[in-house]
């Protein structure tokens, strides 16, 4: 018996977005994922929403519904520059705001600025925040061992449409493509940063994968994975206990298996 790893409903790719800054092109941005079924993530500084090029608070709830809303600090500050109950407080201020106007707990942020040391992680983790996504680029598809710096395939000027063909043909188990940036990039139209690129690019990969891929937000792949890191198997491989709320999927001998929480027996 040959046992795999499967993303939700078992597919065996996954697709995320990671948009951070709050700036009006969200507006566009958003429209754009629903028309072709994708799931962002949006990080939020919630203590500049009132700027005019930022959307608004009260937008939150129906501007990214079915997304994501994630923390990005009150005011952006630099991490590495700042004592650290004043990031405490950027950063609790931040998340019961963003709370407050989307109606869930907000356990995902990504790092302002990039910058990330150990006094930052240990109060992110007091915050209760679970996933934070760096400025960096991995230009690969695996998944992060530690979601707490969570680096992702690349910024979407790295030539996003021609790595379609590279995800197509990922060898490693569970491959992600997780893309960052920011909407205003778009109206530069210089290399990469167009809304043409943007639109090529969804409309592509869609075209190419359908629904052969999980969409998901950058809060479902956490959640997921780290439930299914948390199984365990029967040591003659034909039971599987699942201790999470999650529904899992299983590769078994080539069939697409669900596992639900407790106890399922593989055969
Ligand atoms: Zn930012």
């Amino acid at each position: 018996m040959r046992i795999k790893y499967l993303y939700k409903y078992g597919k065996k790719k996954a697709l995320t977005m990671s948009y951070d800054d709050c700036s009006t092109e969200d507006r566009r941005l958003v429209e754009l994922f629903n028309r072709y079924h994708i799931k962002g993530t949006f990080h939020l500084i919630s203590g500049q929403m009132e700027n005019d090029w930022r959307v608004k608070l009260e937008e939150i709830p129906t501007l990214y519904a079915g997304h994501e809303v994630s923390c990005h600090s009150l005011t952006h500050p630099f991490f590495d520059q700042i004592p650290k109950e004043e990031l405490l407080y950027e950063m609790l201020e931040d998340k019961k705001r963003l709370e407050a106007a989307c109606g869930y707990p907000v356990r995902g942020m990504s790092y302002p600025n990039g910058i990330v040391n150990e006094d930052v992680l240990t109060c992110l983790k007091a915050c209760g925040f679970v996933y934070a996504r760096t400025a960096g680029s991995s230009e690969n598809f695996k998944l992060p061992e530690d979601f707490m710096q969570w680096t992702g395939t690349c910024h979407h000027s790295h030539d996003i449409i021609g790595k379609i063909e590279q995800f197509r043909t990922a060898y490693y188990a569970l491959p992600l493509f997780y893309i960052w940036g920011h909407s205003f990039e778009f109206p530069r139209n210089s290399g990469n940063n167009s809304w043409a690129m943007i639109e090529e690019f969804c409309d592509r990969f869609t075209a190419t994968f359908e629904d052969s891929v999980w969409y998901a937000t950058n809060i479902e792949i956490y959640d997921y994975v780290t439930a299914l890191r948390r199984v365990s198997l029967s040591a003659d491989r034909t039971m599987v206990f699942n201790p999470s709320a999650e529904t899992l999927w299983f590769e078994v001998d080539g069939e697409p298996v669900e596992i639900k929480s407790g106890v399922t027996k593989l055969k």
